[in-house]
This record gives C-alpha cells, structure tokens and sequence, in this order.
C-alpha cells in the first residue's frame, strides 16, 4: 500500500532541493571523451571524468571488446563457481596479478563489490580494522558488513594511526584500510609510513587503488610503486570503471591464501553474476596495452604538471599535488557552484563540489586532467578559467 511514505518522500525530496544537494544527471549525447556533446548539442571540453588514461573510447579497447563480444558471447547467466567462469576470466586475473605484483586476483562486479566483499570473510569480532577517516563510502560499508572493531584514524594522521593500532593490540588480527588516492584532494597515502606503523604493530594492509591503478607510479602500478612499498601491502582493491577502460568491474589482489579463501566465502563474489565477457576482453587488453609501454600515464603526467602550473601561476589556489585531480579551491559554497555554470557557458564542463561532500567552507572545482587532453585542450580550459576567474573576482 503505496501512501505514508509517498508523502514522506516528496518532503525529503524537497528538502534536498532546498538545500542545494540535489543531484540532476546531466545527459550527455555522444560518447565519452575529452569532447562531449551535452543535451542543447554543445560541444564542450570534458574535466570531469575519471578516464584518466582516455582509454574509455580507445579503438584499440573497443575493439578487444567487438571480438571478444564475438568470440564469447554476451552473458553467462551464471555466478562464477556453478557456470561462469570462462577462459578469460582466468587470464584477466593472471594479468591483474603480475600487472601489481601480487600472488593472485579474484573478479567482482564492482570495485563496490568487492569492498563490499573483502572484509567481512576474514575480520570477526577477535579482529580490528583500523581505517582513515575520509576512506571511500565502498569500505566503510564493506567494514560495517563485517563483525570486526572499528578503530577510524583522523584522515592522513600517523599519529592517530599509530595510537589507534596501540588501542587494537589485543586483537588477534589488525587490518589498516587506505585509499590510495584521495578523491576529494587528490592526495596520496602515506603507504611508507602505514607499511613501517602495520610491520611495527604486527598488521595487515589493504589499499583501495581506484583513483590510481594504471596511472601512479613510474609504470602504472598505483600508489604502492609511488610509493616504494610493493611487496608490503596485503590485499589491493581497484576498479576496472577509470582509467582502465571505464566500462565497469573491479577485484582484490592480494596474498594467496587471502583469496584462495575469498573465492569460498566472499558475499557479492558468490551469489552475484560473472562479470561479462566484453568487459573482461577489453580489460585485459588495456593490461596488455599499459604493459607494453607507459606512454599515456606519460602523458598524462605531462598534461597535469602543465595544468597545474599554469593555473597555479595564473594565481589560482590549487592544493599542492601530482595527481590528475586537481583541486580549485574556491571555499564559499555558491561560488564553486556558479563559477562551474560560467566555465560551462565557456565550453568546459567542470563539477563545482561542496558541504557534505567536502568540509564547510572548503568549497572547490575538481578539475580531472586526461590523457585524452591535447595541448590545446588544456590551453582553452586555462584560458577560460582565468577569463572566469577575472569576472568572478576570483583573480585580480
Ligand atoms: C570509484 C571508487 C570505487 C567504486 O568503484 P566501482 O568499480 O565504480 O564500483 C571504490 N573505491 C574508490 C576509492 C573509488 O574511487
């Protein structure tokens, strides 16, 4: 019986709207890219994608796709372990491994999924999970499935870290949880420091490495290579659905025996279906892609020390970084809004985000650089920017 909470509902709906946090889904008619096509039929300059390495369209991806669509059909209709796995399935997770160095990978539907899916298999009540503060909405539901403490430490604060991993010692098994990428700040872990702090109190480590997989590090290897640590982390969480293709998918890699057991027990691994044979084909082609040469995570770090750069001496506020998120510190709430709607107006579409997805007052524009930018790409968005930037009062 459809009323009491039809009533209920377009109150809170309101009140959504009367705050400003609703969220309208911008149509876009053409494909992803760096140029899309928004509804009116502009064209305009896409900063706000996580197709980092702009592989999202790559013939060569769509392409693995095409075949692979041929070769294997379109669906599986069946879970991994009853009659869903195919041949690739195998491969893919052979190359995910050796791409990050680990012993071995399990498939999920999601990177969602198997955050949704890693923890709770493994951390019981005798177990404590100790995780930053600002961690993905992904883990801190996958921590909540599971029965383990919660110990959260203030967001990048080894300090914390620390005293929190002291609270825990009594706990037969301490697990630290990091992004590895920050999404909001673009900021990376302190893999070093976490890896020292979890060696010294006797834990384990996972990272989430969806804003990093494919892109950070020298080759591509995600934060544990920026950093210097592989080898030293335990389980790795990472999407398929950025800069490795963008279609959809995720998994855990990570220590043998770790997913020899999450293949018996994980949740959303074994009552969820397997992921679809194009995806897995197009997938495995971008690994084979970033391992033959490291030229577009090459190019994106060229095209994000540039941005970077000229914004910061066109004098805008940036926080300091190296990653493809840079993030425009505007701080008051209605100016990162309207100053998004004046850059779109110029033909660059950017995402204006505050309260609660950022702290109060610390209002920005998330600016994502790409592969997929030209030269002339990144000159336009500057240009524009500053132009806005002028009118706004942003800069004198
Ligand atoms: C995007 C993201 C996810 C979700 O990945 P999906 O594959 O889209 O479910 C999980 N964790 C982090 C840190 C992310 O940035």
């Amino acid at each position: 019986m459809y009323g009491a909470i039809k009533g209920d509902l377009v109150k809170q709906l309101q009140e959504i709207r009367d705050n400003g946090l609703y969220k309208d889904e911008r149509v876009i008619s053409s494909p992803q890219g760096a140029v899309i096509t928004v509804t009116d039929g502009k064209q305009v300059l896409n900063f706000c994608a996580n197709n980092y390495l702009g592989l999202a369209n790559h013939p060569r991806v769509v392409e693995a796709a095409h075949q692979t669509l041929d070769r294997w059909g379109y669906g599986l209709s069946s879970v991994r372990f009853i009659c869903g796995t195919l041949k690739i399935h195998k491969e893919l997770e052979r190359k995910v491994s050796e791409f990050l160095g680990m012993d071995d990978t399990l498939l999920y539907a999601a990177c969602f999924d198997a955050n949704g899916g890693v923890f709770e298999p493994f951390m019981n009540q005798e177990s404590a999970i100790i995780t930053d503060a600002l961690n993905h909405a992904s883990l801190i539901d996958g921590i909540r499935l599971a029965k383990a403490q919660r110990f959260i430490y203030q967001h990048a604060d080894m300090h914390d870290l620390e005293a929190k991993l002291k609270e825990a010692a009594s706990a037969r098994y301490r697990l630290v949880v990091t992004d590895g990428v920050f999404s909001m700040d673009g900021d990376v872990a302190k893999l070093n420091d976490i890896c020292a702090l979890s060696e010294k109190y006797d834990a384990l480590v996972l990272v989430d490495d969806s804003h990093a997989t494919g892109f950070i590090g020298k080759t591509g290897r995600g934060t544990p290579e920026h950093c210097g640590v592989m080898g030293r982390i335990d389980l790795i969480t990472t999407t398929f659905g950025k800069a490795l293709g963008g279609a959809m998918g995720g998994c855990v890699s990570g220590r043998r025996e770790m997913i020899e057991f999450l293949r018996q027990k994980s949740r959303p691994y074994l009552f969820s279906n397997t992921l679809a044979p194009a995806v897995v084909g197009a997938t495995s082609a971008v690994l084979d892609m970033l391992s033959e040469t490291t030229h577009l995570r090459d190019k994106l770090e060229k095209n994000t020390q540039y941005f970077r750069e000229k914004m910061t001496a066109a004098g805008f506020d940036i926080k300091p970084g190296v990653h493809p998120i840079v993030p425009i510190m505007l701080y008051e709430e209605k100016l990162a809004h309207t100053m998004a709607d004046e850059l779109l107006k110029e033909g660059i579409y950017v995402i204006g985000f505050s309260y609660p997805v950022v702290p109060k007052g610390l209002a920005r524009i998330r600016v994502q650089i790409s592969a997929a930018h030209d030269a002339e790409h990144l000159d336009k968005s500057i240009s524009a920017f500053t132009r806005v930037g002028k009118k706004l009062q942003i800069l004198n």
